[in-house]
């Protein structure tokens, strides 16, 4: 496994629809795996392949990343054509992003949801998300549409490009 490079904001293949995976191929088994291991150097609970550069819809989540209980154990996802099949309630999360450094804005997501996609043996992927992980695919899903966070905050916001760095990074 490889470390990625993770692209940043204002890079082109950010604002770009992602593409469809027909089947999890050897090559992208190896790409979700490097993502993971990007993901967690970051560290981030969150990476979609827009983020290293590869418009594919594919993203891996770790939100236990963010939990710092002792002897938590991982929770690694790695889906590809991720689709948000249910969701409901709403939720307000103070949400980074890692390619977008050092930014960080309040957002309101849907608190549930099921998302379902395909796993890196081409099977039916079927998750329910509370939380973070609700906010984490949300945000993840964005990514896989061109949407950045920065595209949610006001253009002075925008401007000014905030210098704080309280929320997670995903
Ligand atoms: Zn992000």
């Amino acid at each position: 496994m490889s470390l990625l490079q993770i692209v940043k904001y204002p890079n082109p293949v950010l604002k770009k629809r992602a593409v469809e995976i027909e089947k999890v191929s050897s090559e992208l088994v190896l790409l979700m795996d490097d993502m993971a291991e990007t993901m967690y150097a970051a560290p981030g609970v969150g990476l979609a392949a827009p983020q290293v550069g590869v418009s594919k819809r594919i993203c891996v989540i770790d939100v236990t990343v963010a939990d710092k209980t002792e002897g938590k154990k991982s929770n690694l996802i790695q889906i590809a054509n991720p689709v948000i099949v249910e969701s409901e309630g709403e939720i307000e999360w103070e949400e980074g992003c890692l390619s977008v450094p050092e930014f960080t804005i309040k957002t309101k997501r849907k608190a549930h949801m099921v998302v379902e996609g395909l796993s890196k043996d081409n099977k039916k992927l079927r998750i329910e998300a509370d939380g973070l992980l609700s906010v984490a695919f949300q945000h993840e899903i964005d990514h896989l549409d061109g949407k950045l966070l920065i595209d949610r905050a006001s253009s002075i916001k925008r401007e000014m490009y905030l210098k704080t760095k309280k929320g997670v990074m995903i």
